[in-house]
């Protein structure tokens, strides 16, 4: 059985030999298809109408291998990877091969913990996915608000699966899976405001669920290749509203927003004391990628030598310093 790894994932197993300037912390996998996804999202080069490379997602390569190299691999090697991440594509019989991959990694034991980013899926699917080990869903809704997810994800782009089928999905995940044992993704830079994405990760800290924030990253051959990155102030000002609301410190009631037309709505104040920010700051937790544990992502937004919108290491000095000034205007 074919599956794709990420180009960093296949270095750390020995599949590939380049240089890394981060390695991944978690085996990024993606299912094969020879079919293009059924969904069909205006960023992603998977997607059913894009013209975009088949071994892309994001800015990163994903070459195909054999699964049972793979996990062989994954057994028998030093890799330093503490969880597996298998993504799924959607087509015909995605259900069944993803069974199918869970499976084999059930039968040789991978005691690594693993994640499922998946679709929206049946609880009976759910259900079996947990038998077979899985400990973590992730669900992504990208966007922030359902107009924008009709727009670039839903009706809009002729699919079927509607923000609310996202919705009953998660929470079917959180039954079966656990408060904070299931994730979904915001991709900022789609169209959506500072205020919109922090009331986005409000409601989901409110139904236990974890929100990894990613950059949007255009891709050749997608409808959004000339859509710009966002800009990497409003990413920081998210960032540490998200670590500040994870952490009880803060709210979307209780952070104010601008007003003015070109600013409108840029989190004003995070309502938090300042000097509790700097401390927050100072840990530099707040700006690492964020979402399950040990999921680290290196440079899936950003080329090396760039700003990095998330850190896939622990920021030094230099970086931290990097990262306050760009954040100073905002307390
Ligand atoms: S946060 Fe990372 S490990 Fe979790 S589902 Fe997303 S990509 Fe996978």
């Amino acid at each position: 059985m074919k599956i794709r790894a990420s180009i960093g994932t296949a270095a750390v197993l020995g599949l590939e030999k380049i240089l890394l300037q981060a390695k991944p912390t978690t085996a990024y996998l993606l299912m094969y298809s020879d079919t293009n996804c059924l969904s069909n999202c205006s960023f992603c080069p998977q997607a059913k109408e894009s013209a975009g490379r088949r071994d892309g997602l994001s800015r990163v390569l994903w070459p195909t291998y054999n699964l049972d190299e793979i996990i062989d691999r994954i057994i028998t090697q030093e890799t330093g990877l503490k969880r597996i991440c298998i993504q799924t594509v959607r087509y015909e019989k995605s259900d069944e091969d993803l069974l199918e991959i869970l499976r084999r990694f059930s039968e040789n034991k991978v005691s690594t913990p693993l994640t499922v980013c998946c679709y929206p899926i049946t609880k009976e699917i759910f259900q079996k996915m947990k038998k077979f080990g899985v400990t973590r869903v992730g669900i992504s809704f990208d966007c922030a608000t359902p107009e924008l997810y009709d727009e670039i994800k839903g009706k809009k782009r002729g699919t079927n699966i509607s923000w609310n089928t996202m919705e009953q999905a998660i929470q079917d995940a959180v039954g079966i899976f656990g408060k904070r044992f299931v994730s979904t993704h915001l991709i900022i830079g789609l169209g959506e405001t500072e205020k919109e994405a922090i009331q986005f990760l409000q409601k989901f800290h409110e139904q236990n669920v974890t929100v990894g924030l990613f950059a949007f990253t255009p891709v050749k051959g997608t409808p959004l290749e000339k859509h710009p990155q966002p800009d990497i102030e409003s990413y920081r000002r998210i960032q540490l509203a998200r670590y500040l609301i994870n952490a009880g410190k803060t709210s979307f009631s209780k952070i104010t927003f601008r007003r003015k037309d070109e600013q409108r709505d840029q989190i004003l104040d995070f309502c938090v004391k300042k000097e509790e920010i700097e401390q927050v700051i100072s840990y530099g937790k707040p700006f690492r990628t964020s979402g399950c544990p040990h999921c680290n992502r290196p440079f899936y937004n950003e080329s090396p030598g760039k700003d990095l919108y998330n850190f896939p290491v622990e920021l030094t000095e230099e970086d931290i310093a990097v990262v306050r000034k760009s954040l100073i205007d905002s307390f």
